[in-house]
């Protein structure tokens, strides 16, 4: 079947493909693809800034041109080791040993904050990678859509008998990752709003074909959606506006939707969310010479956007806090019941993480998405009971419009994941997909991340904090052969706030990534298990008995 793809973003950014090695061997090959490929469809990528406002592929051009360097020259019983987005030094280890290492924005705990962030990245010295921009995993909005394609399911099982048609979702940001909510919610079949402050970024996700409409006014927005809504048609409407003003002034006329969330870059309140009565282009002149103003009515506005969705919430509707900070930026600006609103992974997710499943991809070097296709019907075939699965890749097939390389993401678990990547190194091997594959997942996963306000929040034996876990995890994934591992903390807004790791691993076709795949994907999924296990959860003991996963003995 022939696949929608998004046309190129940047003409200076073209999307890498084909059969021409330039790289040493295909695993180098396959990063430098991935690196072009975050920048192709980066945000703003003549800064390098992929998505979220300030998450950066590399710390600058110089940096950036010597990772290609490197890369180029490197040989595979080389390691090259990158400092927060520069590369500092290339070291002689072995063919076994990943290709690339990094720690990208890890700061001192007492001095994790904005103010320190904004002032070594001021002096050049550190970057933030985001979760998947600074590691070169970044493939769109396609990323997180699965993620918020599910959470709008669990939504519609727990409420709304199966889906959501017939039902109005609040949604605001269409930025690089929020720009994933419209399809969701088309795909769970919603009337779905989307409010952004920045024209530009809704007819980007209209261009490729992310959102469908976007409408003049609120009113003619509302009346899209009720329209859509007794149709029980999904469709989904963007709308310019600030979400500080528009969510109190839907609340204000009665109007509730079924299901709110909000996905601005709240985080971020000097290069993320715009305060209520600016424009874009004011905030952009107030960076430099008046952050503390940007933070003083970024926090105020985030206090009103937040107050509409308590009362959101208060008149019935299902409202969560998607990822974004918008909470705890909210309690800072005075509203002390922020946390009435649940965090999206506990509320709805973690059952998931504990079996250690999660946001699986997949990225075809070839640029054909010919290739795709291929391996969706080898996901097919090889999960047929698997109910998450086989409706998502059949939904994504239809709905779902490439950007960048060729790209798939589904929630798959422990062994899944191995499974899958094995089968599609035979498919290298034997040429019916037509070059190597490059397999990675977001560090919104079991082992990979800790992040109190989102990923670990509420952890039944009240580790939320304890960023072991992550650097667990990297140092097992190291050990595991995996071609790259990055260890990420937070940057700009979420400085002080997370810790995650993030893994690469490619399928070239060769025995040598058999062991690659075998190892670093079992592991790392492994020690999600493992680290749910441990935090009491027994979906999580459960899933270590049935895959004979190592937890340790404990004395007779
Ligand atoms: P982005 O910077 O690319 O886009 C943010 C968008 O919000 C922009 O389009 C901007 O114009 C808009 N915006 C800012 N202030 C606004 C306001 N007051 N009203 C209306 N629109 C406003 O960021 P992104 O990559 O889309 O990420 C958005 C947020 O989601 C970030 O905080 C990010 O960290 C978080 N995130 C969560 C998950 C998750 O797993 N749930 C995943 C990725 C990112």
């Amino acid at each position: 079947m022939a696949y929608a793809v998004s046309p190129p973003r940047h003409p200076d950014f073209p999307v890498p493909g084909g059969p021409t090695l330039r790289a040493r061997g295909w695993r180098q090959e396959a990063l430098l693809r991935l690196l072009e490929n975050v920048l192709s469809v980066a945000e703003d990528p003549h800064n390098l800034v992929v998505y979220a406002a300030l998450g950066r592929a590399a710390r600058d051009w110089p940096a950036l041109r010597a990772i290609v360097a490197n890369l180029l020259a490197m040989d595979e019983d080389q390691t090259l080791i990158i400092q927060s987005g520069k590369p500092v030094g290339l070291l002689k280890t072995h063919a076994e040993a990943p290709l690339v290492i990094m720690a990208n924005c890890n700061i001192v705990g007492q001095w994790a904050k904005a103010d320190v962030f904004y002032d070594l990245q001021k002096k050049g010295l550190i970057c933030w990678g985001g979760l998947t921009a600074g590691c070169w995993q970044y493939i769109g909005s396609q990323g997180v859509i699965q993620g918020t394609y599910e959470i709008l399911m669990r939504i519609a099982e727990a409420r709304f008998g199966g889906d959501l048609a017939g039902r109005f979702v609040l949604t605001a940001g269409l930025g690089g990752m929020g720009g994933a909510q419209p399809l969701a919610g088309k795909m769970a079949k919603a009337a779905i709003l989307c409010v952004d402050v920045d024209a530009d970024r809704a007819e980007k996700r209209r261009e490729i074909g992310y959102l469908d409409r976007i409408a003049p006014d609120l009113e003619t927005a509302l009346s899209m959606i009720r329209q859509a809504a007794a149709e029980g048609a999904g469709l989904s409407v963007g709308l310019i506006g600030n979400a500080a003003e528009i969510y109190p002034e839907i609340l204000a006329r009665g109007v509730i939707p079924d299901v709110v969330t909000d996905q601005t870059s709240a985080h971020d309140l000097v290069f993320g969310y715009i305060p209520r009565g600016m424009s874009v282009a004011e905030v952009r002149g107030l960076r430099d010479t008046d952050p503390d103003r940007l933070i003083r009515e970024g926090r105020a506005s985030i206090a009103a956007h937040v107050q509409a969705m308590l009362g959101f919430q208060a008149a019935g509707a299902e409202v969560f806090d998607n990822g974004n900070l918008i909470r705890t930026q909210a309690k800072q600006g005075g509203v002390e019941n922020a946390f009435d609103i649940p965090i999206f992974t506990e509320a709805y997710l973690r059952p998931l993480f504990c079996r250690a499943i999660g946001p699986f991809r997949w990225m075809v070097l070839s640029g054909a998405p010919e290739d795709i296709a291929r391996i969706d019907d080898l996901v097919l075939d090889l999960f047929p009971d698997n109910r998450i699965v086989t409706n998502w890749i059949q939904l994504a097939r239809a709905h779902v419009p490439f950007e960048g390389l060729p790209a798939r993401i589904a929630w798959l678990g422990h062994g899944e994941r191995t499974r899958l990547a094995l089968a599609v190194n035979d498919l290298v091997r034997t040429g019916e997909v037509r070059a190597p594959v490059a397999f990675s997942r977001d560090h919104l996963d079991a082992a990979a991340m800790a992040h109190p306000n989102i990923m670990t929040e509420n952890m039944a034996d009240g580790s939320d904090a304890i960023a072991d876990w992550p650097l667990l995890d990297a140092m097992t994934l190291c050990s595991s052969m995996a071609d790259l591992v990055a260890v990420h903390s937070g940057g700009g807004g979420y400085a002080g706030y997370m810790t995650s790791a993030g893994v690469t691993v490619v399928a070239d076709g060769t025995p040598a990534a058999d062991r690659r795949i075998e190892h670093a994907l079992t592991n790392d999924t492994a020690l999600g298990v493992i680290r749910y296990a441990d935090a009491g959860y027994d979906d999580a003991r459960d899933a270590a008995g049935r895959h004979g996963i190592g937890l340790i003995r404990t004395e007779e």
